[in-house]
């Protein structure tokens, strides 16, 4: 059998080098920056931006599970999402899944018998916009619909994809399948590091610095992967997964059809200890409304704020989002009497921008190309799944539908 060559070590990439090898494969996975991609832990640690997970996202579960890593991954609300309206003040704590909802005190604001049979009706039919087919339920639509649609899509509402919110809402409705997990410590020690660390216990080769420049292709098949230095050229046997983002593979295979518009996320990190006690403090994670605060990911060393679909976000400055963020911040400390010292000052705040966070999923966007671009070469990474939107679970179901591609 001969080799695999991945490209890319994000998430599909991770996913793609455990199944090929798995499946008992040489691999050598090749990556030009920094592994973990749009998932990834900064230079000092900090993760580029906060990542959750569900119940419903079994893949990435099983992932973290095979790589060792599934109890570094903790569910801070178990008892439903704590949220906070800042255009009155009211508190309260909602449960994601319709399956919560026989609770009084954990209904979304805004649930009417109209409005959830509205939501019911976008989980099947034509694909239409979110924001105009719930219309008709503001209330439901502010407090529930519009911050899951840019927390799960990335997109506004007003041009969202019903079809593509279809998908999340038939997998939040099993047992279990709505719970939110996070990573306790970051991404980098509780993901990317343990499956890097699995991949080389198998045997696989990972080479760090490796940006793939050209690709040459022969007679429908990856002839050479052009890596700077030196070439690799792929023995008849050999095989390719491309695992890379969408204006990546545009650029070395033209001709496939690829997204062309992203959306950006930011988040706002700022150094505030909650706990002297590093390794066992709290961690939540607490919803905004109507803020510029989305959620905010408590841990002990420090405070992720996310603002998803953020296109205006993206072009103000951090010493301007700050103050607004920490605002908002120390009313959700008050309203959920969070532990710790909250001072009128915002702490040391740092801003990373994600521009190209992941595909806008609008209405009537063109599939995605099969997995198998070449006769030897096969496509993974989040754009490529045909049903989820762009996300871990996506990205880790691609990169073993990718290997599964391969001859
Ligand atoms: C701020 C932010 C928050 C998010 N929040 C969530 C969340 O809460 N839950 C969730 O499920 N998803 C979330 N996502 C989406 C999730 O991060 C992505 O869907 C997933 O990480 C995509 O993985 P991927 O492997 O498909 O792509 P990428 O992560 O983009 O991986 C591609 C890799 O290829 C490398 N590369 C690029 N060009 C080359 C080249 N020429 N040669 C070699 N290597 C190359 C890159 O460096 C990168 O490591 C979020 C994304 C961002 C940015």
């Amino acid at each position: 059998m001969g080799t695999t060559h991945i490209v890319g070590a994000g998430v599909a990439g991770l996913s793609a080098a455990l199944t090929a090898l798995a499946r008992g494969r040489r691999v050598v996975l090749h990556e030009a920056a920094t592994p973990g991609g749009r998932a990834r832990a900064l230079a000092d640690g900090t993760d580029n931006g906060t990542h959750a997970l569900l119940g419903a996202n079994r893949a990435a579960l099983r992932f973290l599970r095979d790589v060792g890593a599934r109890d570094g991954w903790v569910e801070p609300e178990p008892a439903g999402l704590p949220v906070l309206d800042v255009a009155d003040g009211s508190a309260r704590r909602v449960a994601l899944s319709p399956a919560g909802w026989w609770r009084a005190s954990r209904r979304p604001p805004g649930l009417t018998a109209g409005a959830f049979l509205s939501l019911l009706g976008l989980a099947g039919g034509r694909d239409r916009a979110i924001g105009a087919a719930m219309a008709a339920h503001p209330a439901f639509l502010r407090g529930f619909v519009e911050p899951l649609v840019i927390a799960a899509l990335n997109t506004p509402v007003g041009e969202a994809s019903s079809r593509r919110l279809a998908a999340v809402l038939h997998r939040v409705g099993a047992p279990g399948a709505a719970r939110l997990y996070v990573a306790r410590h970051g991404l980098g020690p509780d993901m990317v590091d343990p499956a890097l660390a699995a991949i080389r216990a198998r045997g696989g080769e990972v080479r760090m610095g490796a940006r793939l420049r050209t690709l040459s292709v022969e007679a429908g098949r990856a002839a050479s992967l052009g890596f700077g230095e030196a070439d690799v050229v792929l023995a008849p046997d050999d095989a390719v997964v491309l695992s890379l983002p969408p204006w990546e593979v545009a650029r070395l295979l033209p001709a496939t059809p690829v997204p062309a518009e992203h959306a950006p996320i930011l988040n706002l990190h700022f150094a505030h200890a909650t706990s002297a006690d590093e390794r066992g403090g709290p961690v939540r994670f607490l919803g905004v409304l109507g803020g510029l605060c989305q959620w905010v990911l408590v841990r002990p060393g420090g405070i992720a704020v996310t603002v998803s679909a953020a296109d205006a976000e993206q072009h103000e400055a951090a010493d301007d989002l700050a103050p607004r963020a920490w605002a908002e911040i120390r009313a959700l400390a008050a309203a959920f009497a969070l532990p710790g010292a909250w001072p009128d000052a915002p702490p040391p705040c740092r801003a990373v921008k994600e521009r190209r966070a992941t595909p806008r999923h609008v209405v009537g966007a063109p599939p995605p190309p099969a997995p198998r671009a070449l006769a030897n070469l096969a496509l993974a990474g989040d754009w490529t799944h045909p049903v989820l939107p762009a996300t871990i679970e996506a990205a880790i179901r691609s990169g073993a539908r990718a290997v599964a591609a391969l001859p």
